[in-house]
């Protein structure tokens, strides 16, 4: 929000006429119209041309003028015509499905992002489109099911196959197969949205590209009732459960340490015949930036790997099931009296050294430290069942409670641990005090959220709710 008024602020400082090009009635190719993270140097080697080129191009004396919303002319592509946009590719699109919805030919697709191959194209990737002003992308699509003819599609959505091959450049109205995507002059979007086994009605990944770190969400509407939904992202094996609306939903948190790159993300579904379908795209990991911490001195023992490791995997076995049952429900609230003070951030590359400094480790932080020292109350962040309550070597009295669907919070360092095992608790409910135990440089409360496996920044969860809405 805050910074959508930034952003609204910055463009009416700015809101004077586009920088001096060349007037002409027709500028001389497509134009790129700035958006608020671009640089001309970035501008410049997206559409592989020197900033001198582009600046020529333009007739642009001051580089530094460049604002959101200018008009760029693009040099060397004379031959095209409209707006050059950025947009995101979603999960399950095709070079051939974007090509039709934008009615923009494979070919210049291809040129405009420098495609070798169909299969480059990948979820959260940073895509240019041609966009024609008295040309809009069309409303609605569906995909020809298994079986079904395109006369079908066309009688089912009030047109015909004849239209639907126009609109669809098919070299025939026989060229369409089975699975194909198609887009249809009018209708809703409820049609068919995805181009994708018949399994899959609509599928949605959110926040793309993924950042690490963070957690990814798929929702996915299933074509017949009980179809089992299953799937991997990275190396994480998708957990789906049914959410309110009936669409079912996968959240699985992405390691804070996996290079960022490119990924799988295969959906899997078994249908009640017994048949199996899958889609696999690879998905764009970016960098969370996360900042690299000064040498943290501990006591030898608690970097120890004979200590460390049995711990480690303690905490996975205790967070690996996926509890069907949903017990949070909407935004997490903040563990701690200090709500908004954090004393270190998650994703935080850490190095911890004993005293001699003949042992290190080298990790990352796998929550967030809240201000506040000894004696503080801790709170449930949400509701959930407690599923550990005791004593560890490293992460000292320890308390992790199961918020279901794979989600689970954990606590470190307490002082005093004031629920039990097996104990329901409610968001808000005191569940123990702030203190110093394990390995700690002082007092405070280390929370930390995992999603399937993996830990995320919890921040996030405070900031909005999860599952995101269909
Ligand atoms: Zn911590």
């Amino acid at each position: 929000m805050r910074k959508s008024i930034l952003t609204l602020l910055f463009l009416a400082i700015l809101a004077t006429p586009t920088p001096a090009r060349a007037q002409t009635d027709t500028p001389p190719g497509p134009v790129y119209i700035v958006q608020a993270d671009d640089t001309l140097w970035g501008i410049a080697a997206r559409f592989n041309v020197t900033v001198d080129e582009l600046l020529a191009a333009n007739n642009i004396a001051n580089p530094n003028l460049l604002s959101i919303g200018d008009q760029l002319i693009i040099p060397g592509m004379e031959d095209l015509a409209g707006a050059l946009v950025r947009e995101t590719v979603p999960f399950g699109e095709t070079l051939r499905s974007i090509s039709r919805k934008y009615r923009v030919e494979e070919t210049t697709l291809r040129r405009l992002n420098r495609i070798i191959s169909p299969t480059e194209l990948f979820a959260g990737a940073d895509i240019i489109l041609l966009q024609q002003e008295d040309e809009p992308a069309w409303p609605a699509r569906a995909n020809i099911t298994e079986g079904g003819t395109l006369l079908e599609l066309a009688v089912l959505n009030g047109s015909d196959p004849w239209t639907l091959k126009t609109i669809n450049s098919l070299d025939g109205t026989y060229a369409a197969l089975p699975g194909d995507i198609l887009y249809l002059p009018s209708g809703s979007a409820s049609a068919v949205p995805i181009g994708m086994p018949s399994a899959f009605l609509a599928t949605e990944v959110s926040n793309l590209p993924i950042v690490q770190g963070t957690t990814a969400q798929v929702r996915v509407s299933v074509a017949q009732t009980g179809t089992e939904l299953g799937g991997l992202l990275v190396d994480q094996p998708l957990n789906f459960f049914e959410d309110e609306d009936g669409s079912w939903v996968a959240l699985q948190g992405v390691h804070a340490l996996t290079e960022p790159g490119l990924y799988p993300l295969r959906l899997q579904a078994i249908l009640p015949d017994g048949a199996s379908q899958s889609f696999e795209q690879m998905v764009l990991v970016t960098s969370g930036y996360y900042t690299e911490d000064a040498l943290l001195e501990v006591d030898e023992n608690t970097i120890d790997p004979a200590v460390m490791q049995p711990e480690i995997e303690f905490l996975l076995s205790l967070v690996a099931p996926a509890s069907p049952q949903k017990y949070w429900d909407g935004i997490f609230i903040g563990p701690s009296v200090y709500s908004d003070c954090f004393n270190s951030y998650f994703g935080n590359r850490r190095t911890y050294v004993s005293e001699n400094r003949q042992t290190s480790y080298s990790s990352f932080h796998t929550g967030i430290d809240f201000c506040g020292g000894s004696g503080l109350p801790i709170f449930a962040p949400a509701d959930g069942v407690v599923v550990f309550a005791g004593a560890l070597e490293v992460r000292g009295n320890a308390t992790v409670i199961d918020h279901g669907w794979g989600v689970y919070s954990g606590f470190w360092h307490q002082t005093e641990i004031r629920v039990q095992e097996g104990e329901r608790v409610e968001a808000g409910q005191e569940i123990g005090v702030v203190g110093s135990t394990g390995r700690v440089t002082g007092a405070h409360l280390h929370w930390e959220l995992w999603v399937n496996g993996v830990q995320v920044n919890p921040l996030k969860w405070l900031a909005a709710a999860y599952p995101k809405g269909p």
